[in-house]
């Protein structure tokens, strides 16, 4: 059976304090809940994620990176390598966020070496992808988002993808408080899921979480993941309260 999965993203906020008391707050919250084949995820800033590992010990939530780059080691200033990850007990990495696309240049070929980086690394990989708002405008959403998954997933085997994690996340609905209806998210989910099945076959599109990302809040989540093919939510603006957080939670 698929998991279900409520990941965070803080994005560029929260120093450390803040973090340790965000991720205690969501703790709080959630516990008594009953979370069978729910994952919680948050995903702090590199420079938080030993402090929040550390704040996230006895409790059901793990802590991921945002973003990694793809190169071993090297002259690479101000970045970090899987290996570093890793040396930290992080098993888990966010690839290919728009904001990662849009604001520091990030190509599908680039997105497809971190992929591979982080499958060889025996990392886990959160891959986003989705389209900009003149796309969906021209209805070529599926053909934009089938291509984001040809040039960047399909190179890995059929086995990496125990691996991976999906989140559709359209452009037009982060951070802006526009979400997609359910039933958009719901054909998007849906399209990805028979792609999937055509690449890999009907196990690894079955066993895929697919999330949505994009304006979800305590108020829109429980139709959205009421959505058959939909696996759970990437949050960003709503993650960083403990109480929307897990009003989100709960929800799923
Ligand atoms: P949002 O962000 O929930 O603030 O729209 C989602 C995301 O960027 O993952």
């Amino acid at each position: 059976m698929r998991k279900k999965i409520v990941a965070g993203n803080w994005k560029m906020n929260n120093n450390e304090t803040e973090s340790i008391q965000l991720i205690q707050g969501i703790n709080e919250q959630i516990t008594g809940e009953s979370l069978d084949n729910t994952r919680v995820i948050v995903a702090p800033s590199f420079v938080n994620l030993s402090a929040s590992l550390k704040a996230s010990e006895n409790t059901p939530i793990e802590v991921v990176a945002q973003n990694m780059h793809e190169a071993k080691s090297g002259a690479y200033t101000g970045e970090v390598s899987a290996d570093m990850l890793k040396g930290l007990g992080i098993k888990t990495v966010i690839i290919g966020h728009s904001e990662r696309r849009s604001l520091f240049n990030e190509t599908d070929e680039i997105l497809a070496e971190k992929l591979k980086a982080a499958i060889n690394n025996g990392l886990e990989a959160i891959f986003c992808f989705g389209e900009k708002l003149e796309e969906r405008k021209l209805d070529n959403h599926l053909l934009e988002v089938g291509s984001q998954l040809r040039n960047s997933l399909f190179q890995l085997k059929a086995e990496d993808f125990k691996n991976i994690i999906l989140a559709y996340e359209p452009v037009w609905a982060i951070g802006t408080g526009e979400t997609a209806s359910p039933e958009q998210a719901q054909e998007m989910h849906a399209f990805v899921r028979n792609v999937l099945e055509k690449r890999y076959g009907k196990e690894v599109s079955e066993n895929t979480s697919i999330l949505y990302g994009g304006s979800v809040k305590p108020n829109n989540a429980e139709e959205i993941f009421s959505k058959k093919d939909v696996d759970g939510g990437l949050i960003g603006g709503a993650s960083l309260k403990a109480e929307d957080f897990s009003a989100i939670i709960k929800a799923i």
